[in-house]
């Protein structure tokens, strides 16, 4: 074809590719809402998945889905499966697109009653409207768990939160899922406490682990997503075709920072997960800390199955601080270099009052019988100097009378 001779103005409009083509060291950021077909030809192949290639943002860009797959990759590393990822624009949307992947209206999810509040609203209050509905059950009774499966034939999901959030309680994977392959329900597990650094729940026959990739996978509190991961070939279509067609998915911006979080991963949770220990014995110590909720302490109620399922005890703790929510917020406002902040996994320091915060709307009765008292406090521990997070935390306990 000859080329076109065009006017100024649709110059300004044209897209150009860069001539001098050798691969970027580090990967870009692709800003754009669609690709380019070579042909009909080309259009159609790629359509009906003949062809590799994108078509439109909404359905994959090479960001967002080269770090899905990397994701795939470190769920699935060194396992003998084949691991599929799709990153979403949210932890919750993570959770609700795989939901509305795997359930129908009359089907149920049976999970615990210590979950990321978020997720049992979502339960709750979403999709119960929608006929899923959801029972809340102790996890740790293992009997209780098949009584109650036996007789509620339309639990189909069973979801999972290990460690839970604030008090660190461990669930036995390797008994969950032996009840859930015996009753043929679909397994999820929420890994965003852990990663997949510290415990990887396909290794012991969990179907789908949620990320919210917003904590430690980005680790610097600088993006909101999500990552569903499975190795089911089973329902993948049924995922994809949700996930496109709710439109809940990532953004590449969002992926890219994900991508420069995970390169420090490793690193980042090994300084997390030693500080953390640190400041679980020395609260341990102190006679004004009533409780310390560290799995990782040998007298911890989880200790054993926490050391039979993940790498290392993980950089959340919680604990009660005096004898009441005066304390805790004396405690939480004199803090100087830990940041009271709504979020866990980032490099720094964060303080959290579940009682006023992530746990406000739970009746009280409730979230204090699963440890989540008026003084209790969630730390999620950074990468900082140790010794100037226990003096940090000392200063700040010797306002208390
Ligand atoms: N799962 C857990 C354990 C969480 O702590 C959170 C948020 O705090 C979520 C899921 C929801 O993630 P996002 O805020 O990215 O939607």
């Amino acid at each position: 074809m000859n080329k076109l001779k065009t006017s100024f103005q649709t110059l300004c409009v044209s897209e150009r590719k860069d001539n001098k083509s050798n691969d970027p060291h580090q990967l870009p950021i692709y800003a754009t809402s669609s690709f380019k077909m070579e042909s009909t030809d080309d259009a159609i192949d790629i359509f009906t998945g003949k062809k590799k290639g994108h078509a439109y943002g909404r359905y994959g860009n090479p960001t967002i889905d080269t770090v899905a797959q990397k994701i795939a990759d470190l769920e699935g590393y060194g396992l003998e499966m084949d691991t599929y990822c799709y990153l979403t624009s949210s932890g919750m949307s993570a959770i609700s697109t795989l939901i509305y992947s795997l359930a129908k209206s009359g089907d149920a999810v049976l999970t615990q009653g210590n979950l990321y509040g978020g997720t049992t609203e979502l339960l709750k209050n979403v999709f119960s409207n929608h006929g899923i509905n959801s029972y809340f059950i102790d996890f740790d009774d293992t009997d209780g768990i098949k009584g109650f499966i036996k007789s509620h034939p339309d639990v189909k999901i069973f979801y999972i939160e290990t460690p839970t959030n604030p008090t660190l309680a461990c669930i036995d994977l390797q008994k969950i899922n032996k009840i859930a392959k015996e009753f043929n329900l679909i397994t999820i597990l929420d890994n965003t406490f852990c990663t997949p650094y510290i415990q990887q729940p396909l290794k012991f026959g969990i179907d789908f682990v949620i990320h919210s990739t917003t904590k430690y996978l980005n680790g610097h509190g600088n993006s909101i997503a999500g990552a569903i991961v499975g190795h089911r070939v089973d329902f993948q279509k049924q995922i994809w075709t949700t996930l496109k067609l709710i439109g809940s998915t990532c953004n590449p911006w969002d992926a890219w920072l994900i991508n420069n979080g995970l390169k420090t991963l490793a690193l980042r949770m090994d300084k997390q997960c030693s500080n953390a220990m640190f400041i679980a014995q020395e609260l341990s110590k102190m006679k004004v800390i009533k409780k310390v909720n560290y799995n990782g302490l040998q007298d911890n109620k989880y200790h054993e199955i926490a050391k039979k399922q993940m790498n290392q005890f993980g950089g959340m703790l919680s604990f009660e601080v005096g004898n009441n929510i005066y304390d805790a917020k004396i405690f939480i406002d004199h803090l100087q270099i830990c940041t009271h902040a709504t979020t866990l996994g980032d490099v720094d320091t964060l303080v959290l009052h579940p009682a006023t915060s992530s746990h406000l709307n739970v009746d009280k009765q409730v979230r204090e019988s699963y440890g989540i008292t008026d003084n209790l406090v969630r730390m999620s521990v950074g990468i900082e100097d140790k010794d100037d997070l226990l003096n940090d935390i000392k200063q700040a306990i010797s306002y208390i009378n």
